[in-house]
């Protein structure tokens, strides 16, 4: 079959040979693969899913008990006191601009510690200028670099002893950035050391990527807030959209108030069949983050052996389902994520080109042949054309298929 996708004999030797050396690694994933789904199910049965909570509201979307109850799986499953899980939300993006304005007041400060948030921020923050801005309202930012791939301490704590900050932001991916992505053992030990300083900061987690890589989330240890998108790990390659703010139950209120309207909260908001895809996603998510997982240590693993400079390395202990590529020059990095697309089950005919989207700085190009538009869950590869001309690889909906994209990305770079 695979000669029918024309991928070089030579191609698949290495793949099984590589499958060969990852064994250990793939047995890790399922381990927590595992715990996560034995979480998730104990959440359905503690709170008695039915087929009345597939059901769904239109209009206000008053008394929606699938949307309520789905809200508390979520919590449950995250552990957080309270869930606000929205169609209403575009995409992990718009969920993090709600809860920023949500929790932040004019004069107030927010504060990075982990370098520039993901790039769709800029123009949210005031980053870059936009009249629509947090900056515009007399929202403050600021910002403290990694320091070697973990949090700079000593900046950190000579901040919070100079004047009140509001906010701290934490993103666990790496998004566009050459940093690591940070591990939970990191964000827990910096969290514990932030609550000590300052117990009322909010500390809200960009958690986008990060979901079900590890036993628990953020919010387990502290963490106030965390925000997410369904289009990426919790959806499952299901939801067809949405995201979710989770944590402190005040927090997730004034979220909800921000989101819809204040006074109604988190009351209205119709979910237009999106419960059941929710709870199915939900249902899913594990499984799928396992095998995005495998598909990105096989293609490190083979790249690697293909003299490419990987992130994580094959053996690295994962914080997010992202995997990159350095390439080195432009036309490798495109060929590479036209050849994801034509792996795909979706337009595998389409040919990606690089463009100025929308809410990026560079020219970006990006390979998703989805069932969900945008989706990243399901396997897709994008980069931002800059040197050192880097490839984010993320997804695979079951490994299989996700291994079939990576053998034909690295046809098309041979
Ligand atoms: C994808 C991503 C986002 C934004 O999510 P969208 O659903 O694409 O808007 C935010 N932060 C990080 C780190 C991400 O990877």
């Amino acid at each position: 079959m695979y000669e029918q996708f024309g991928i070089d004999e030579k191609i698949v030797n290495l793949m099984k040979k590589s499958e060969d050396e990852i064994k250990p690694i793939f047995k890790e994933i399922e381990e927590v693969c595992e715990y996560n789904s034995l979480k998730v199910l104990k959440a359905f049965q503690d709170n008695n899913i039915s087929d009345m909570h597939f059901g769904t509201t239109t209009g206000y979307g008053y008394g929606d008990v699938g949307r309520d109850t789905a809200e508390k799986v979520f919590a449950q499953v995250l552990g957080a006191e309270d869930c606000l899980l929205r169609n209403q939300f575009i995409s992990g993006s718009h969920a993090l601009t709600v809860a920023l304005f949500a929790f932040l007041r004019p004069g107030d400060v927010m504060l990075s510690i982990c370098g520039k948030p993901y790039d769709t921020l800029d123009e949210v923050i005031g980053i870059v200028d936009n009249p629509s801005s947090l900056k515009s309202f007399g929202i403050k930012y600021e910002q403290i670099d990694l320091n070697e791939n973990d949090f700079d301490y000593e900046a950190i704590e000579t901040r919070l002893k100079q004047s009140k900050v509001k906010l701290i932001e934490i993103q666990r991916s790496r998004g566009y950035a050459t940093r690591k992505s940070l591990t939970l053992d990191k964000i827990e030990k910096v969290v514990t050391f932030i609550k000590n300083i300052d117990k009322d900061v909010i500390i809200m987690i960009d958690n986008c990527y990060g979901e079900f890589v590890g036993k628990y989330e953020p919010t387990s240890f502290g963490a106030d807030i965390i925000v997410g998108s369904l289009i990426k790990n919790l959806g499952g390659g299901i939801a067809s959209n949405g995201a979710y703010i989770a944590g402190k139950k005040e927090l997730v209120e004034l979220a909800a108030e921000r989101l819809t309207l204040p006074g109604e909260g988190k009351e209205v908001g119709p979910s237009l069949g999106a419960n059941k895809q929710f709870l199915q996603g939900l249902f899913m998510a594990p499984s799928v983050v396992a095998s995005s997982l495998k598909t990105a240590v096989l293609a490190s693993k083979m790249l690697e052996e293909l003299g490419y400079k990987v992130q994580p390395r094959f053996n690295e202990k994962r914080a997010d389902i992202v995997q990159t590529i350095e390439f080195g020059n432009e036309e490798k990095l495109i060929k590479y994520c036209q050849g994801i697309q034509m792996g795909s089950p979706v337009d595998s005919n389409s040919i990606p080109e690089p463009w100025d989207m929308p809410g990026y700085t560079d020219k970006v190009i990006m390979a998703a042949g989805a069932f969900t538009q945008g989706s990243s869950i399901e396997l897709s590869c994008d980069g931002p054309i800059r040197p050192p001309y880097i490839a984010f690889m993320q997804g695979g909906l079951t490994y299989e298929y996700g291994k079939l994209g990576v053998l034909k990305a690295i046809s098309r770079i041979i």
